[in-house]
């Protein structure tokens, strides 16, 4: 049995709380490791470590910082498939996705090496006369990170390496479902040169949660997770006076209208509604189908499903792992029942589905004719079911996707620029893709939905997450003139 402990001030540190999380091999339904829930006091005690290392580390020079960055690139490109592998481990997404999770998590650390560049302040000359003014950005102090299960690896590298290349020191809570990986990656960080202290990991629960939000010392938290916890951390985090950008929950509508590619479309809907189970805040949940289209896409996306092999993502030939838990997948199931009950047609069943009968299985569905109203369009379900809604046309689909409360991601499927241009014009969602599925930003641009995608006003990483990670500070300046000195400079006299 894996034990997972926390990592305090540069070592291992095993819990004391007598509190341990049960920690799955989902793809084999079994017990692969307890991991360590801390208590107040635990917290205390990585918050401690992490103040005390916050003076030097403020102190280290630019370049020093964009070295351990860079030395972090390093480390993390040659550990790519060892990270991986955690996360098929605890996750149970398939190996490929999970590379590509680290892919997706290591461009923020690139991002981060331009550290030197990305904190330069403006400078005004002469505002005044004689009088100078510029601006600097200097780091916050202790910052917190509380990361969802879905990205055990990526999300957290959205926080932490903005959050420690601006010159804070970090605690982050992972997940306690998939936590082993956070261990892995604060031994990386420490081989990069991140002296003790800089990088704490705090395993836990809302315990450790309810902690680093009441806790004094923390002046700001980047959470990622589901809607009424997101809502919960910014308004108690706030409430005790901290920075906070909380992102919640999501669900993805793609509109395609009557002149898309629809073998591009239905390309993209299977990948972008199955990848990963589903369980990705940018998959695509909901398809907003053009009347005229409708039957012959939802054809196309239920020929490619049986394509979709599902099983334990180490076996490379399998597209699909299992979901986090047996409970949730029962969840997931238990919306493909209420959609029948509520009148939907399920097209494709995942629950007849040819899937491994250990582990937490659960093969993808299709359901047709789907309303908002129904639970399966109103929850964010966060599994392997893609709704089909259809609509008249361009005008209904947007009214739909602007009804809804979440606005994460969205996606339209046209051949016509101009319909592409109008919706990224109309419609109020954060992230857009035309022809792109799932368009979560690179990392020099920032990631965050709108509405109860978000609470805040500051999306993460890129230069957002710079923003969100400093405090601005501007100096006003204005010197005696040099030639009246007392010491002969050399300046001429009535100059
Ligand atoms: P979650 O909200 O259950 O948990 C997220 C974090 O909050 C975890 O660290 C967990 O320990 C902690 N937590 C859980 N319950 C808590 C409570 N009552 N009090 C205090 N802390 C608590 O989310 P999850 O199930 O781990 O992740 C899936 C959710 O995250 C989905 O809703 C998904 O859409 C969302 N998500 C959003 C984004 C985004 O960028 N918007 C990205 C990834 C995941």
């Amino acid at each position: 049995m894996n034990e997972i402990h926390h990592w305090i001030d540069g070592r291992v540190v095993e819990g004391t709380s007598g509190r341990t999380g049960v920690v799955f091999n989902p793809a084999t339904g079994e017990q692969s490791g307890a991991v360590d829930l801390a208590s107040a006091a635990e917290v205390d005690a990585a918050v401690a470590a992490a103040k005390a290392a916050f003076p030097e580390w403020r102190a280290a020079t630019l370049s020093r910082r964009a070295e351990v960055m860079f030395h972090l690139r390093e480390l993390v490109d040659a550990n790519r498939k060892e990270i991986a592998t955690y996360l098929t481990n605890e996750h149970g997404k398939v190996l490929s996705d999970a590379l590509g999770e680290v892919a997706r998590g290591l461009e923020n650390i690139e991002f981060a090496c331009g550290i030197p560049h990305l904190l330069k302040g403006g400078y005004s000359e002469q505002a005044a006369g004689g009088v100078d003014v510029y601006s600097i950005r200097q780091p916050l102090g202790v910052v917190a990170g509380i990361t969802p299960f879905n990205f055990p690896a990526m999300v957290p590298m959205w926080m932490f390496a903005n959050a420690l290349a601006c010159g804070n020191t970090f605690v982050l809570k992972p997940s306690e479902k998939d936590p082993s990986v956070s261990l892995f990656l604060a031994e990386l960080l420490e081989k990069a040169g991140v002296p003790a202290g800089v990088f704490n990991v705090v395993q836990g629960d809302k315990v450790a949660v309810d902690r680093i939000l009441e806790h004094p010392d923390i002046a700001a938290v980047s959470f990622v997770g589901s809607t009424p916890i997101a809502r919960y951390i910014y308004e108690t985090g706030t409430a005790n006076g901290k920075r906070v950008q909380a992102l919640g929950g999501a669900k993805n509508h793609m509109l395609v209208l009557a002149d898309a590619d629809l073998d591009m479309a239905a390309d993209a809907a299977v990948g972008a509604a199955y990848g990963s189970a589903g369980e990705r805040c940018m998959a695509v949940s909901v398809v907003v189908a053009a009347e005229a289209i409708a039957d012959d896409l939802v054809a196309k996306v239920a020929e490619r499903i049986p394509a979709v092999t599902v099983g334990n993502g180490h076996e490379l030939d399998n597209q699909m792992g299992p979901l986090i838990t047996g409970e949730h997948r029962d969840k997931v199931a238990g919306y493909v029942e209420g959609a029948v009950a509520e009148g939907a047609t399920v097209v494709v069943d995942g629950r007849a589905g040819d899937v491994p009968s250990e582990g937490f299985f659960l093969a993808p569905s299709l359901i047709d004719g789907v309303r908002p109203g129904m639970s399966c369009y109103d929850d964010e379900i966060f599994g392997p079911v893609l709704s089909v809604v259809r609509v008249k046309g361009y005008e209904d689909g947007v009214e739909m996707i602007n009804a809804n409360p979440y606005a994460n991601g969205t996606a339209i499927f046209t051949r016509d620029g101009g319909a592409a241009r109008q919706f990224q014009f109309d419609v109020e969602v954060g992230m857009v893709g035309l022809n792109v599925p799932i368009p979560v930003p690179v990392s020099y641009y920032s990631f965050g939905g709108w509405k109860a995608s978000l609470f805040g006003d500051t999306h993460m990483y890129g230069p957002e997450g710079i923003n969100f990670y400093t405090r601005g500070k501007v100096v006003t300046s204005r010197w005696p003139d040099p030639a009246t000195s007392a010491v002969d400079l050399g300046f001429p006299q009535n100059r």
